[in-house]
Order: structure tokens, then C-alpha cells, then sequence
């Protein structure tokens, strides 16, 4: 683990073993922490705040752009072990790498400018202003499906505030997080600490932790609704990013030719393992036929494999228990009544690895579990509506928030769409594209706060009001200060 600076071994003994996806081999293990160590990162992270809090803007800028730089050094080696932990394909993980960099850029380039701001005051001899001051200690709580990524849009933030870190690794790709240490070491001792272990042990340390005010969590809604219960009797700053169930609708007018390699792209980046996976796509009726034919057939062209060969489109899932969720939910939906036009199975020809076949579904019910559930997998499930509001209905029918796609050129659909449909993010024909400026985040079962953009900085800011009158009149002017100023002559 990586505290105050340096390498340690956790107090416990006890480490957790780390497998390939592909190969189902351990490929190696690290420290489970515990409250012991959690401890030591956040008196670490503690003393270090008292010193980064005051460092001036530009110079945290420098410090970040530093991280993006050595980041980018070492893209080739950082993506092989996300590839070799993760299980996504090298080339999306050489993105994800890239991503991280720019992260960090964005946010040295944000903080280097944004402190607060002069308000209008109610006299002439007042000045009002909106100060914008770190938290302290912000507790950073990171998923399997983009490590680096989703640290980033927490930790950039978060640093170009001010604020001091202790991260939590997934256990599922805990070596590339550890790799990170090597990026943030020229940071002074204990501004960023990586703590390993499990979830319900360093995780359940860090959030009730009396010194670390701020818990900035990626994960599912399960454990961030955990989160929350063992938060509330500290009031603690929360900023949760949980999971999705986004629907993708494709209207009538919409380019079949752009469509189904785009919704085949949105539900099956990273096998479905993205929290903006599309998990429900609704068809206009006088597309369905040409759309489910066209989309089978796109999937079927896929190519499953060593997630390191550049040939490879899809990689195996990150875990067995995960793939057994596919499973059960796919099994659900055929046994109610739905058809697998294609998949619906384990590739024959892979028989080492995590891999399930990208899976097309029709005639699926809106009540069966891979229409209400969040499945986090290669699933495709599709249905179709004949008008657009029942369209806006059915994307609205989920009591998670995180994004919705549209395939049209209608302007009155798309203006509809953004304006009806209850989501953090929409994608108007152009699916899961992230911007760093464009803030991020759900509403519902999706979570609270935003990522990325100004709101992503202003997560891990404590916004302060002061209101200053320098021209030492008496205030307010009916208040009897006549009486104390003769009180204390006759007094004297
Ligand atoms: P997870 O909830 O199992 O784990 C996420 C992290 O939380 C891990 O580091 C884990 O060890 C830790 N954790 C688990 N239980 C905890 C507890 N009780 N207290 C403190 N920490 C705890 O999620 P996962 O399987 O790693 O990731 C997949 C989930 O993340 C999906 O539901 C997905 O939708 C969601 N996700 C959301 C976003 C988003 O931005 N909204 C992005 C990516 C993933």
C-alpha cells in the first residue's frame, strides 16, 4: 500500500489474490488492509492537508500536469495491467489511460483559476465574498470497470481543490491502482494514500472514520446505499456515482446504418460493463424487423478473445459471479417468453476465461429481470413502441437515472427527449461520448453529485460566505448603542 510516501505491508498478514479474467490464473496478490492502516493514511492525509490546503493554485496545477505527464509515460504499461485485471481490450484500456491524463490536465487548468467570487453587497462600505475552501481529508472509494478513470474524477478534483486523499482500490484490479502510486509520487508525503482491501473492512474504516469528512464513492447502489447508512449520524459529504439501467431509443426517422453499429457500441463497451451501458433499447414498430435482424448479425461479427490481441472486441467478464448474473437474467428472460435471436450462451470455442456471447433478446417483457435490474453484461434486450411518448414512458420506466441515448433527426423528438426524460447525461446520436467539461452523475437509484466539469470541482469545496463592513458604523442603525456608549461614561 502507498502511505505517507512510502511502500508498506499491511499489519494483517492476510492478502488478496488478483486473477486474470482471461486466463482464470492468479496473477498476484496484495495486502488486505484494515482500520489499522486506514488510520495511518488519514493521520497522514491529515498532517499533509495543513501544508497542500495553502499551496498556491498554479503550483497545484503544476503538480497535476506533472501526473498527466507521467501517466502518459507509462500508457503502455498501465493499460496492459488494466488488460491483464480487468479483462477489457488493451485498446480500450490505452483510452482509459489517455483519459486519466487529460483528467488531470483539465482539473490543474480549472483549480489554477477558480477560488470564488466577488458578490454585490448591500452598502457601499461592505465586500461580500464567495470563497470556495477544501474539506480535509476526502475519502476516495473506486469500482473495477475503470479504475484509473473513475479515481481520476475524483482525486484530480479533489487535489486541485486543496484536499487531501486516501483511495480504495477496487479488489478486483488493485495492482493498476497500486502503478498509480508511481504517478503521483512526486506529490509531497500523504497528500494521496492507496489503501488496499475489502470493501466492508477498509471501505466501512475509511466512511466512518471521524477525520475524513468527504466520501466520493463509484459503485453499485447496494453498497452506496451502505454507505449512506453508515454516514448519516457523522453528516458526512457524500458524493455517490452508482448504477444505470439507461434505455436507448431508436425513432423512425433514424439511420439504420449509423444506428445498430451505435446502440451494438453502447451496450457492449467493455462487454456491458460500463455503469452508461445501454440496457434497454426501444425500437420504433416499423424499424423492429430490419433493426433486430441487422443488430443480430452486427453482434455475431464480433470478435471474443485474448483481450491483449489488438483483433479482440470483446474480452471475458471481470469475474465468474458476474458472468453467473448475466446468466441468471438471461435464463429469467427466456424461460418468461423471450427469444435469443443471437447468444444466450458461453462461447464454445473459449472454454478458459469469464467470456459470455454478446446476447440479442426480443419479444422481453418489461417486467423480467433484464429490463428492470441492472445486468452489467453483453446483453442487448430489445422492444418496440409506436409512439414517441410511450418511447419517453418506457425510458422513464426504471428507478435508476444515470443516462438515456436518442437515434433522430427530429428536432421536437430531441428537444422532448432532453426535456422529459429523467437522466444525469443524454446522448442525442452520438452514444456514451464523455467530455471532462460536461458534468456527469445521476438522479434516483443513480446517485447523488456530479462528476467532471465546474460541479466536479465544486464537490470537494466547502463554500464559505464572507461578509465584510469596513466602515465601523454602528449596525444596525435602530439598535440603542447610545445606551451602552452612556452606560460607560457615567459608569467611568
Ligand atoms: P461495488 O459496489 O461492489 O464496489 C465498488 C467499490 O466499493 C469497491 O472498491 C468495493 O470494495 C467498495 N465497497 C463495496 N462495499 C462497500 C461498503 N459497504 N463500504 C465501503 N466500500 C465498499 O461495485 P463494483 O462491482 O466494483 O462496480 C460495479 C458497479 O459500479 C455497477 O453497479 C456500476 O453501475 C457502478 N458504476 C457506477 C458508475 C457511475 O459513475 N455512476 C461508474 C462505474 C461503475
Amino acid at each position: 500500500m502507498w502511505i505517507n510516501g512510502e511502500w508498506v505491508s499491511g499489519c494483517s498478514g492476510r492478502v488478496i489474490e488478483v486473477l486474470n479474467p482471461y486466463t482464470e490464473e492468479v496473477i498476484g496478490t496484495v495486502p488486505a488492509g484494515t482500520a489499522i492502516e486506514v488510520d495511518r493514511a488519514v493521520q497522514a492525509a491529515q498532517v499533509a492537508f495543513t501544508m497542500w490546503r495553502w499551496v498556491p493554485g498554479v503550483q497545484r496545477a503544476e503538480y497535476l500536469h506533472e501526473v498527466a505527464r507521467k501517466l502518459r509515460e507509462k500508457e503502455m504499461a498501465l493499460a496492459r495491467q488494466l488488460t491483464l485485471e480487468g479483462g477489457k481490450p488493451f485498446i480500450e484500456n490505452r483510452d482509459e489511460v489517455g483519459w486519466t491524463a487529460a483528467c488531470f490536465d483539465y482539473y490543474a487548468e480549472i483549480g489554477r483559476h477558480s477560488r470564488g467570487r466577488v458578490i454585490p453587497s448591500i452598502e457601499s462600505s461592505q465586500l461580500s465574498l464567495v470563497l470556495k475552501e477544501p474539506y480535509g481529508v476526502v475519502g476516495c472509494i473506486v469500482p473495477w470497470n475503470y479504475p484509473l478513470l473513475l479515481m481520476a474524477w475524483k482525486v484530480a478534483p479533489a487535489l486541485a481543490a486543496g484536499n487531501t486523499i486516501v483511495l480504495k482500490p477496487s479488489s478486483v484490479t488493485p495492482l493498476t491502482s497500486l502503478m498509480l502510486a508511481e504517478a503521483l509520487d512526486h506529490l509531497p508525503p500523504g497528500v494521496v494514500n492507496i489503501v488496499t482491501g475489502a470493501g466492508e473492512e477498509v471501505g466501512n474504516a475509511l466512511v466512518t472514520h471521524p477525520q475524513v469528512p468527504v466520501i466520493a464513492f463509484t459503485g453499485s447502489t447496494a453498497a452506496g446505499q451502505q454507505i449512506a447508512r453508515l454516514a448519516a449520524p457523522m453528516m458526512k459529504k457524500l458524493h455517490l456515482e452508482l448504477g444505470g439501467k439507461d434505455a436507448f431509443i431508436v425513432a423512425e426517422d433514424a439511420d439504420l446504418d449509423v444506428a445498430v453499429p451505435g446502440v451494438a457500441w453502447a451496450a457492449l463497451l467493455n462487454n456491458g460493463q460500463v455503469c452508461t451501458s445501454t440496457e434497454r433499447i426501444y425500437v420504433h414498430r416499423s424499424l423492429m424487423d430490419e433493426f433486430t435482424t441487422s443488430i443480430a448479425e452486427y453482434v455475431q461479427g464480433l470478435i471474443l478473445g485474448d483481450p491483449l490481441e489488438p483483433a479482440t472486441d470483446l474480452g471475458p467478464l471481470a469475474r465468474e459471479e458476474y458472468r453467473a448474473k448475466v446468466e441468471r437474467q438471461v435464463q429469467d428472460a427466456v424461460e418468461r417468453g423471450a427469444r435469443v435471436l443471437t447468444g444466450g450462451r458461453r462461447p464454445s470455442h473459449l472454454p478458459r476465461g469469464f467470456f459470455y456471447e454478446p446476447t440479442v433478446l426480443v419479444d422481453v417483457g418489461r417486467d423480467m429481470q433484464v429490463m428492470c435490474e441492472e445486468t452489467f453484461g453483453p446483453v442487448l434486450p430489445i422492444a418496440a413502441f409506436d409512439t414517441f411518448d410511450e418511447a419517453i414512458a418506457l425510458a422513464n420506466e426504471t428507478d435508476y437515472g444515470l443516462g438515456a441515448n436518442l437515434y433522430t433527426h427530429n428536432a421536437r423528438y430531441v428537444k422532448r427527449f432532453y426535456e422529459e426524460v429523467r437522466a444525469g447525461t443524454l446522448w442525442i446520436n452520438d452514444p456514451l461520448t464523455d467530455n471532462d467539461a460536461g458534468p456527469f452523475g445521476g438522479v434516483g437509484m443513480s446517485g447523488v453529485g456530479r462528476e467532471l466539469g465546474e460541479e466536479g470541482l465544486d464537490e470537494f469545496r466547502v463554500t464559505k460566505h464572507v461578509h465584510w463592513d469596513f466602515s465601523m458604523e454602528p449596525k444596525p442603525w435602530w439598535y440603542p448603542y447610545e445606551r451602552y456608549s452612556r452606560e460607560r461614561e457615567g459608569g467611568s
